[in-house]
């Protein structure tokens, strides 16, 4: 165990959190809880051009959907809440920006720059014409003090740059890729405050890990580059570095970085699909994660417990959406009816048009009405949207018939019509109501009315359900009850009888 564990996690609220970002937040979490540690979220919000409000919110609401706690970052109804490392949102800590600068303008490491939008354009493609490192020139490295007076004067608008050091090397000890070696030269003298007066992402990061005491910064791969120069603002202030460990990216089936082009990635696109927070959890603990090569399911306790960064692997994770699924399906089935219930409920209860069940059938939803369906349709899903078709199977009022499903394979419109009738004067007779006695008794149909199960049992299924699919039959008359059954069988049989039928074509 670690003492004084404080990690972070540092999104920019820029658009809706994507799983790969959700993925950082959770092994950050994973190791300040093995660690007794703090997990800090800060939101850093500098880059005023791709600024969303809303991810503000969304991001917190993932990290309460995914139970990612936090010991210190900002609070969704207060979000000036501060402990004595706040606040948390870097457009609020603008004048400590302002501090790191003043403090590297006057040791010589950072110094005005003048040039203008366009001369940078010009400077851009002449590199690019002669093939040459791409980047600044350091052209305001030289300027005279009587220079930068005039220049001040003039009213020019400016960014403040880091002055790197030309030569030698910055090594970047990373504790999952280990060593990382950076020549100087290949980096050029980089903003620290826009023209706006923001910090740049390069200055804001290291202040705030300075200043919040963060003793291990764990992000993803993508800002291994920018930890060189992140090392030479450390080192120009004289500050101690955190520790560094940069997490495998993850990757879509075809091997590419995950992005829209592989289906949703943002997160809570995932909760309103119906995939249940224990399983997104356990899934992306694996995202870059191992324990043994082979164990798939923990819970978070397990998690917390076994989280390592030595198991931490330096390749792509690849996002597998069957894994997903067949995960999920693992804990839908792992719950007691109740949180079944629970947890399946809300999506019942949305509107039609957002996904939820029919409006025809009223809401609230009696709760003792579905704990007795629960059974037949927890084992046979994979996502709690899937219960909204199983579950309206049971509680609509008519099924929307059409002939084409009601009409089994060697079977016309009047030995339909006939089976279906024999089935109901069946149905009408069988004691006591339940599966095995109503299989029982339409078994001996089978044999009355010379037809194979698939005619049979997908005629009665038809009628009853309304569907070619359901869960199976006798349980689910079972739960329907005599009177719904007898009553589904008379509309599918009135169904056949009236000319309906003839509309749909057949
Ligand atoms: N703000 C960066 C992001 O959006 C965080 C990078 C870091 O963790 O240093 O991912």
């Amino acid at each position: 165990m670690l003492e004084n564990v404080r990690v972070r996690y540092a999104p920019s609220p820029t658009g809706e959190p994507h799983l790969g970002n959700i993925r950082t937040a959770l092994f950050n979490w994973l190791f300040a809880r093995h660690h007794g540690g703090s997990f800090i979220v800060r939101f850093e919000d500098t880059d005023r051009a791709r600024y969303i409000p809303e991810a503000l919110p969304n991001i917190l609401e993932t990290l309460r959907w995914l139970g990612l706690d936090w010991d210190e970052g900002p609070d969704s109804n207060d979000f000036e809440s501060a402990g004595s490392y706040g606040p948390y949102i870097q457009s609020q800590r603008l004048q400590l920006y302002q501090d790191t600068v003043g403090t590297l303008l006057n040791n010589g490491y950072a110094y005005p720059c003048y040039c203008s939008p366009d001369r940078l354009k010009e400077l851009r493609i002449s590199q690019q014409k002669t093939k040459s490192m791409l980047g600044y020139d350091g052209h305001c490295r030289r300027l005279t003090t009587g220079e930068k007076q005039k220049l001040e004067k003039s009213g020019a608008p400016k960014v403040i740059r880091f002055r790197i050091p030309r030569q030698g090397s910055t090594l970047v000890q990373d504790l999952i890729r280990g060593q990382v070696v950076w020549e100087n030269d290949l980096l050029d003298d980089f903003v620290l405050i826009k023209s706006d007066g923001f910090p740049t992402y390069h200055l804001a990061v290291v202040t705030d890990d300075h200043l919040m005491e963060i003793s291990l910064v764990m992000r993803a791969e993508e800002w291994l580059p920018s930890t060189p120069r992140h090392l030479m603002i450390y080192d120009a202030l004289g500050w101690r570095p955190p520790s560094f460990a940069h997490l495998p990216m993850i990757l879509g089936s075809d091997r590419s970085k995950l992005s829209k082009r592989h289906g949703a990635t943002s997160a809570l696109s995932y909760k309103e699909q119906g995939y249940l927070s224990d399983a997104m959890f356990n899934f992306l603990a694996l995202l870059g994660w191992s324990f043994d090569d082979k164990t798939e399911l923990f819970s978070r306790e397990e998690l917390i417990s076994a989280f390592s960064l030595e198991r931490v692997a330096k390749a792509g994770a690849v996002f597998d959406q069957e894994k997903l699924s067949w995960m999920n399906g693992v804990y839908l089935r792992k719950l007691s009816v109740d949180e079944f219930i629970t947890n399946l409920q809300p999506f019942l209860e949305r509107p039609f048009k957002s996904g939820g069940l029919p409006d025809s059938i009223p809401r609230d939803l009696d709760r003792e009405r579905l704990i007795s369906i629960a059974p037949l349709i927890q084992e046979r899903m994979k996502l709690l949207s899937q219960g909204i078709d199983l579950i309206s199977l049971f509680l609509e009022e008519n099924p929307a018939y059409s002939t084409k499903i009601l009409l089994q394979k060697g079977m016309d419109v009047p030995t339909t019509c006939q089976v279906l009738i024999s089935t109901r004067a069946t149905l009408e007779c069988v004691e006591p109501w339940n599966a095995s006695e109503l299989e029982r008794a339409v078994r001996l149909l089978l044999e009355e009315l010379d037809l194979n199960t698939g005619q049979l049992f997908g005629s009665i299924r038809a009628a009853v359900t309304g569907r070619v699919a359901s869960p199976p039959l006798f349980e689910t008359m079972d739960v329907l009850g005599r009177e719904v059954c007898v009553v589904r069988l008379t509309q599918a049989i009135n169904h056949l009888d009236s000319r309906d039928h003839l509309d749909e074509g057949m």
